[in-house]
Formats: C-alpha cells, structure tokens, sequence
C-alpha cells in the first residue's frame, strides 16, 4: 500500500507530539510519510526564555534540535518556512518556492507578535518571542550597565537604565520579575557608579490588573512582590502611539523608556491568517473535537488539523483553550493518537482538555501557581516551577543542563560576560543619541564616546 502523505508544518510543542506519536509507533511509521517543516531546526522551550533573558538559564540549554527527533523517530525534516498553504490543491508553497503536497495536514506554526496596529509600535520596541530576542535583551541589559558605568551625568544614567514593558500578562510579569532581580541584585554590586535609583522598570497594561488570566489574589500578590521590588505599574493605561523611546498613552501623558519591550499579545502568523477559514476575534482558526478546521460555513475540513497557538478549541463551558504550551501539548498528543489510530483502522474519542492551572516565575526563588485548583506562592512555588519545567524538558541532556543551571544560579555569582558587539546590540541612533555633555568629555555622545574606548565595538 502506498503511503498516506503527512505533513506537519511547525516543530513546536504541538508539532512535536504529533511527530514524536507517529515516530514511535512502526504500524504509524509503516502507514505515513511524515515530514516535518519548520523554519527553525530546533524546538525551543519558550517558557524559560525569560530566565534566558537574565542568564538564569543557558540559551543552547533551552532549545532541542529538531533534526535529532526526525532521526531518532525515522521521520523526515527540512528547515523552510511555509509561505503559502493551498487546501484545494493540497500543497504547500516553501519560501525558497519549493512546493510539497499532501494528503493530510497538520497546521503547527504557534503565533506571532500582535501589535494590535499601533503606530510605531513594531519599529520602535523589541519583540520578547524567540530565543534570539531573549539572547539580546539580556545582551543589551549589560552592555547598558556598561555604557551608564560610563555616563557622567546621572540624567543620562536614568535615560539609559528606563526600562518600558508593554503588555502586563504573563511573559511581560515574568520578564520585569527576572529583570529586577537581574539589575538590583545581580548588576548594581558590580557597578560602582550607578545608583539603585537610576534603574526603572515600568509595566504598562491596558487591563485593570496584571495576569487577567490568574485569580485575582494571585494578580495582587505580584503586584505586591514587583512594586516592593520598585516596578512601575501603569494599569489601566494603552499605548496609543510610540516613537523612539517614548510611548504615549491613552490618557495623553508620556512614558520614556531606552529599551522598550513589546509582550502585548499575540495573532497567528501570516501564512495561517491569509486561509479561507473560520476565525475567532483574536485570529485563531475554529476547529471542532477532532481538531480539524473549520471552514467559513463550519464544515471539517477532511485531513487539515489545526493545533497549539493557532487553534481555537471551544470547552463545555462556552470559552475557548487557552494558547498555552499545555493545551499545544495536549492538542499534538491528541491529533498524534487520532493518526495512530487511524493506522491502525481505529477511531480515537474527541478532544477534551482541561488545563492543569498555570506557574508563573517571579525570578530567583519565588513563583505563584495554581495546580488543580490548589494556589501557592513563594519559595516552594518556585521549587515547584523549576522541577515542572525540569520534567517537561525534551531529553535527558537538556534536563541535566537546566538543572545543573538553576543549581549554579541559586549558588554562584552571575555572570555578566557581555560577549556580543556593542553594534549587534544598538542601532546607530541608540550609540549617537546625545544624551548630554559632561565635563571630561565635551560634546560627545555617551554612546560613540564610551564605544570610542573599547576594541572591537
Ligand atoms: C516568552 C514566552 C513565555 C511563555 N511562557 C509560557 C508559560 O510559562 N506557560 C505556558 O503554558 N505557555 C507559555 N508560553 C506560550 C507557549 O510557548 C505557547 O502557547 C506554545 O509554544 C504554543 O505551542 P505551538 O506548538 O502552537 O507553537 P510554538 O511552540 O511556538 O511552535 C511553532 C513552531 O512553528 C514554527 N513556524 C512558525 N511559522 C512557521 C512557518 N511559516 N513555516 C514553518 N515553521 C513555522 C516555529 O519555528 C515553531 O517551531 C510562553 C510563550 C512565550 C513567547
């Protein structure tokens, strides 16, 4: 018998299950020609990327090379990026024009940065979705430290050291968490001539909390834990327009901030936005208990799935899954049994999920989180955060690796190597801004000044 094309596009935490179910069943194996695409060559675990964002954890530590899987699981890989799908021809359009048909699709690319259409927003903050803008932000914290070591004005200090997050949900409570944490205790000892006072960090949210998606206690015990710490929160209050380190809000007022961070939300991505499909308000594609999509008219479509952060699932309570990495998991392990099965000329039980709670870090030593139903906060929620994330790590050696990295965290002194170029890191504009003059360094910017006195910058 001939086998039935699958194809998976995305290797993320849904894509993965679906490959790795398929992989690990030889009748599976036997009945498909599964290939995997995705346009990185490595899975990576996202909710540790604000603690890569500090250098809690490793970056390589965190992602787990895709092609490894293929091999071990006997499926086939390529690295492209799918530009184009085609349900009536059954074909996928690749960026390098390469065209690969199917006879069942599984539609796996996550979600992209949403920025809700706000002028100046993609040009004028940073991105907090990928291990690279996770490597930089962390790049940047120090190389700031550096330049504001440098400044000769504390004015120019505080410009540099303001930093703006946009979006109060969970990435943005997690990255101010890490990142206080990060300058306070770990940065400001090793630099002598900045003070406590000229760092900021400031969350902006829309909403009248932050975390919507916690309980209510939990939104106020982080809001206790950050403004302690020295946050700013500006609840209530939209980003209306943004321009080079300034954000203008709803109610008129300004914030300045040197590094703006952008975790807002979230929308599919291009090539799953342009299909013909039925859609909830926030982008993602509807898709029945068996997770394939629904067309305008609500009808399956035979043979394409939709999964993970791109899928809008409806639960018995009229709401829908929430994207998170457990429902991506879920949803892959689900579609994977679903093709198992159907390999095996048996059918699988609709789709039911109902999410374990959530964990949020609050960086070094404490969490909140709630497991079926239970809430907790404080040390042992961070024990717990660290071991949970610890077991879903894919493979033995990235297990040992985050761990030994948390073990080393909690023990030794961090490490603020900056080894990237200071021009990898700020634009041109960001190393000419004059931020002033000083009196050893007349009518020279702090940026090119401070650059000036350094090899390879
Ligand atoms: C900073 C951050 C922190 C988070 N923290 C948490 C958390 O603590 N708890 C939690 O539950 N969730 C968390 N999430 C959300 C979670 O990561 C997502 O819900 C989850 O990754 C969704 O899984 P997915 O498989 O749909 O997408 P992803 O895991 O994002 O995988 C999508 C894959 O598709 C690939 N791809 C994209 N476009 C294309 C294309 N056109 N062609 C080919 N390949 C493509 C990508 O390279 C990627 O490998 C966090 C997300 C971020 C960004």
């Amino acid at each position: 018998m001939e086998k039935k094309r699958l194809l998976i596009l995305g290797g993320g935490f849904a894509g993965l299950d679906v490959a790795r179910s398929i992989g690990n069943s030889k009748q599976a194996r036997a009945y498909w020609d599964t290939l995997l695409i995705d346009k990185e060559n490595f899975f990576q675990f996202n909710p540790l990327l604000p603690a890569v964002a500090v250098g809690a954890v490793e970056t390589r530590h965190i992602v787990y090379p895709l092609r490894d899987m293929a091999r071990h699981r006997h499926i086939r890989f390529i690295k492209n990026k799918a530009t184009k799908i085609d349900l009536e021809r059954r074909e996928v359009l690749l960026h390098n024009d390469l065209v690969v048909p199917y006879d069942t699709l599984a539609i796996a690319v996550g979600s992209v940065t949403n920025y809700y259409d706000v002028p100046g927003a993609q040009e004028n903050t940073r991105p907090f979705k990928t291990i690279v803008d996770a490597m930089y932000f962390r790049a940047r914290v120090v190389e700031l430290f550096e330049m504001a070591e440098q400044a000769e004005t504390e004015d120019q200090r505080k410009k540099l050291l303001a930093f703006v997050i946009v979006g109060g949900g969970v990435t943005g409570v997690e990255v101010a968490a890490e990142l206080i944490d990060m300058v306070q205790n770990r940065l400001l000892p090793k630099y002598p001539n900045v003070r406590r006072t000229d760092i900021s960090v400031t969350i902006i949210e829309v909403g009248d909390r932050i975390i919507p998606a916690a309980r209510p206690s939990h939104s106020a015990y982080v809001q206790r834990f950050l403004v302690r710490r020295g946050v700013r929160l500006l609840l209530g209050s939209a980003a209306t327009r943004i321009e080079p380190k300034r954000i203008h809000l709803k109610n008129g007022t300004t914030v300045e901030g040197f590094t703006i961070v952008w975790t807002a939300g979230v929308r599919p991505p291009d090539v799953v936005a342009q299909l013909p499909l039925m859609r909830i308000k926030d982008g993602r594609v509807r898709v029945d208990d068996y997770l394939r999509a629904l067309d305008p008219a609500g009808k399956p479509v035979e043979n394409v799935f939709v999964l993970g952060d791109c899928a809008a699932s409806l639960r018995q309570d009229g709401t829908y899954q929430p994207a998170l990495s457990q429902t991506a998991i879920a949803m892959g392990l689900h579609l994977g049994k679903q093709l198992v099965e159907r390999a095996k000329g048996r059918s699988v039980p609709p789709f039911q999920f109902k999410p374990a709670g959530y964990i949020i870090s609050l960086g070094k030593n404490s969490s909140v989180l709630e497991l079926f139903g239970i809430p907790l906060s404080g040390r042992l929620a961070w024990l717990l955060w660290a071991a949970a994330y610890l077991i879903k790590m894919v493979g033995l050696r990235k297990q040992i690796e985050v761990g030994i990295d948390h073990l080393t965290h909690l023990l030794a002194e961090h490490d603020s190597s900056q080894i990237l170029n200071r021009r990898q890191i700020l634009s041109d504009e960001e190393l000419n801004l004059s931020l002033g003059t000083g009196p050893h360094r007349r009518g020279e910017a702090v940026g090119s000044t401070a650059g000036k006195s350094q090899d390879g910058v």
